[in-house]
């Protein structure tokens, strides 16, 4: 379980308000102790860049390619969540990581770091909603249908990155990886590996993401539709019978990203129709029936790559958090990018994360409270420890 001085468990309410106190039992709208300054504020960045300097090495912060512009401005790193994660860990002499993602992020970054380094989130209502779609109560009943359907002992639970650290633990604990977008093929075969292999009867519990799942073991582990069912937790028995757990092989946890799951097939054949000669490029997140239409799919480090190495006059429709699509589209201004989606879709959750609150975060810092610090207890810690590490020993990552 995850523990600090505000809330205790994620809950699978609704998002509230930024920065109101009106639900003090969750990560969800906390109070920012202190003043937060009001976003019209005109020294805004004047005061980040001032209460940054004053901190000099002891701080380090890190900022998740979904994020503001004007909170990426101050990040001393950008990548993914795996990527920062790393990050933070490859830095012990910094005393604070003011992680400017989301929670299941801040919690990896604990588990990397050392006892001696404080991680900052600098609004605890940036939860995940996706993550929260996974409750650690919810994976243990849903276990439980697995041993009484017999069917437990050839399943390994294979977990995304983006899941809370009880998740990550539960997955540590039963011989289980984590994965993320880039390696989740990888993680597959090693998890099939262990049970028999991918042509055998062994199966893997996917969570929280059923996209992704779905999606890696269609195109590339050559698996078929009818060889993964949906385990809707919200159900009795995940609303599924005894013999479709049995003959299933790849068990989805039903769960999608919010951002992500709004692409639609309708998007990419109006993109296609608007620009000839488009590629489209989509993070596997998405839905397989989008996937399936695609150019081109992957993490959002692959499309940033892809960008990079794109011939320049060349017109792309990109299916992701939209602060990465439009940084993108201003650091290739010699190509067209477009956004897949017609409409706009930003991670709420992510986009919590303003420069009021970076400011608030750091100027507490310099005046020596630590705001908002996540912890996650030892014992979850060790075996997500566990998980994590099985993850960094998958061959080629
Ligand atoms: S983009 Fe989706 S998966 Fe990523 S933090 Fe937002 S809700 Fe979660």
């Amino acid at each position: 379980m995850t523990t600090n001085a505000t809330f205790s468990e994620p809950a699978p309410s609704a998002l509230l308000l930024l920065g109101q106190g009106s639900d003090l039992a969750s990560e969800r709208g906390v109070e920012c102790a202190g003043a937060l300054p009001p976003a019209s504020s005109p020294d805004l960045v004047e005061r980040a860049r001032a209460a940054k300097a004053a901190l000099g090495d002891r701080v380090f912060v890190l900022g998740h390619h979904y994020q503001r512009d004007e909170v990426i401005e101050f990040a001393d790193v950008t990548g993914d969540s795996f990527k920062l994660a790393r990050e933070a860990a490859a830095r012990p002499e910094a005393e604070f990581i003011v992680f400017c993602g989301v929670h299941f992020m801040a919690e990896s970054a604990d588990i990397l770091t050392t006892a001696d380094q404080q991680v900052v989130l600098p609004d605890l209502a940036a939860g995940c909603s996706m993550a929260d779609m996974a409750t650690i109560d919810q994976v243990e009943d849903a276990w439980d249908v697995l041993v009484e359907a017999g069917i437990a002992e050839s399943t390994v639970p294979v977990t995304y990155m983006n899941s809370t650290a009880a998740i990550k633990a539960f997955t540590g604990r039963h011989g289980g990886t984590v994965c993320t977008s880039s390696n989740a093929h990888v993680a597959l075969r090693w998890a099939f590996d262990k049970v028999g292999g991918v042509d055998g009867t062994g199966k893997i519990l996917f969570m929280p993401d059923q996209h992704l799942g779905r999606n890696t073991a269609l195109r590339d582990l050559g698996m078929r539709a009818e060889d993964c069912v949906v385990f809707d937790p919200r159900k009795p028995d995940g609303g599924l019978t005894t013999q479709e757990l049995r003959d299933a092989r790849m068990i989805l946890w039903r769960g999608h990203c919010s951002v992500h799951g709004r692409f639609s097939p309708e998007n990419v054949a109006q993109m296609r129709a608007n620009v000839p000669g488009v590629t489209v490029m989509v993070h596997p997140e998405c839905r397989n029936e989008v996937v399936a239409l695609a150019d081109k799919v992957g993490s959002t480090e692959f499309i940033i790559r892809a960008l990079d190495a794109a011939e320049p006059g060349s017109s792309w429709a990109i299916g992701t958090e939209l602060n990465l699509v439009r940084r993108l589209a201003k650091a290739h201004p010699d190509k067209q990018v477009h956004y897949l989606d017609s409409t706009v879709c930003f991670c709420s959750t992510m986009n919590r994360i303003d420069l009021p609150h970076l400011v608030w975060s750091l100027e507490q810092l310099v005046a020596g409270t630590v705001p908002n610090r996540i912890v996650v207890d030892a014992d979850d810690a060790h075996w997500a420890r566990v998980a994590l590490d099985q993850m960094l020993a998958l061959p080629g990552v």
